[in-house]
């Protein structure tokens, strides 16, 4: 085997975090190699938005993270801001626009954050190796050596970037856990977030709606979202319910507001304004027709309104205001966008994202126990927490 190449920091994983530490440390002067078992970085990036690359979100803030300790994220997200990433962007005048709440898009292509991004690298000097399946990770001599295909490299700095598991068709791996492991770092238990759920039993029936969209309140305990459900042939998707997918747990309700507009007292009302109409009329005026139909029939109210009792109206009221959902599971990691859990932030500097117990070892990104908001927020953690540890290496 040859000598071992040495550099000032190896970084595991080329993607959103990994590519901004390696730029930032090797802008930095430090002698930076950057490793994928992927044939190409960012390849996460190149799917993300739709192509589009729903790059940050400007309403950034830690209260859109979700962690075992909420105030992690706090030091990392307020050194490196939307605004910082935008300045980046900008620079490459790389054009772009505000979709919705926050969420800025490329206008052009997703790819043009890659390519800005391995330019930044390219000006820190950066050695980027793809196709560099990662044999072994050995730390003695205040080095870490990483052994990759038949070449073996050693620095005082290594970074664990290698993200979370979701979408192992992209090349994701739990190799960042094993990694931890390896040196006695906990791991709070990863699961898929961002997620479609499914719907079993008796909800079988709400997958005839599959294609249906509607614009809800989801819930989940004191969490909800408004945004778009979609009813899906397995279950239920759109951006409110994989919101809500983060806060939801296996055997919990969640909770849909069919109706978010209407006032308090409102299908009373309608009994008085318009005696004559039916429930399913009237959903049908604020509800797609079949979402309509099938929650009128469920509500079993078929006659019109002012054959109705009022108690009875205030019950189907309350039920479209809180239609509770029991998720039989969801699409797991092979359709999460991200990965709830990873890498304990306790044993973590929330400044540098240096390992407490292991001097030298960092962890950035998705595989830290740090999870964003749908919108750009996830995006906006890898770059934060990249930056934090590119200026401690
Ligand atoms: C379909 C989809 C769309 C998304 N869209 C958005 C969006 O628009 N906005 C947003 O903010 N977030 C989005 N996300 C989430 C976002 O992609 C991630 O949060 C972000 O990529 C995490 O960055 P990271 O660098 O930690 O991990 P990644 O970007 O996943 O990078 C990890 C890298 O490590 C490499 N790797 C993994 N295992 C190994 C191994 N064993 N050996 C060597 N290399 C390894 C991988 O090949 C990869 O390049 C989306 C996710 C998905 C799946």
């Amino acid at each position: 085997m040859t000598a071992a190449a040495s550099y000032d920091a190896i970084i595991l994983g080329a993607g959103a975090a990994g590519l901004m530490c390696a730029a930032v440390a090797g802008q930095r002067g430090r002698r930076v190699l950057l490793l994928d078992h992927a044939d190409a970085p960012g390849k996460k990036i190149l799917i993300s938005g739709g192509g589009r690359c729903n790059f940050t979100n400007v309403h950034t803030a830690p209260d859109r993270y979700i962690s075992a300790n909420p105030h992690f994220a706090k030091s990392a997200l307020s050194r490196y801001t939307a605004r910082d990433f935008i300045d980046l962007v900008e620079a490459y005048r790389i054009a772009w626009h505000e979709k919705t709440l926050g969420q800025l898009f490329c206008d052009g292509s997703a790819k043009q954050i890659v390519a800005m991004l391995v330019e930044e690298c390219a000006k820190g000097r950066v050695e980027i190796a793809c196709e560099a399946p990662i044999a072994a990770v050995e730390h003695r001599d205040a080095q870490f050596h990483v052994e990759f295909g038949a070449r073996t490299a050693s620095a005082p700095a290594l970074v664990i970037a290698t993200g979370g598991p979701s979408i192992p068709k992209m090349g994701a791996t739990g190799f960042a856990y094993d990694l931890a492991r390896q040196f006695r770092l906990k791991v709070v238990e990863p699961r898929p977030a961002l997620v479609p759920l499914t719907l079993g039993g008796e909800e079988v029936l709400f997958r005839s709606l599959a294609g249906v969209a509607a614009e809800v309140v989801a819930k989940a305990g004191k969490t909800a979202f408004r945004e778009a459900a979609l009813f899906t042939h397995r279950g239920l998707s759109g951006p409110a319910i994989l919101q809500i997918s983060s806060y939801w747990r296996n055997g919990e309700a969640i909770g849909v507001d069919f109706l978010p507009d209407s006032a308090p007292g409102w299908l009373r009302e309608a009994k008085r304004s318009t005696p004559r109409t039916t429930l399913a009329r009237l959903l049908g005026a604020a509800l797609p027709d079949r979402l309509a139909d099938t929650l009128a029939e469920r509500l079993a109210l078929p006659t019109e309104l002012a054959n109705i009792l009022d108690g009875k109206l205030e019950a189907a009221e309350r039920r479209l205001a809180d239609w509770r959902f029991i998720p039989n599971g969801s699409e797991g990691f092979a359709k999460a966008e991200v990965t709830i859990g990873g890498i304990a932030t306790a044993g973590l500097s929330s400044q540098t994202m240096e390992a407490r117990s292991v001097p030298g070892l960092y962890a950035i990104g998705e595989a830290v126990d740090v999870t964003g908001w749908l919108g750009g927020y996830n995006f906006q953690w890898a770059w934060a927490s990249g930056w934090a540890a590119g200026q401690a290496l």
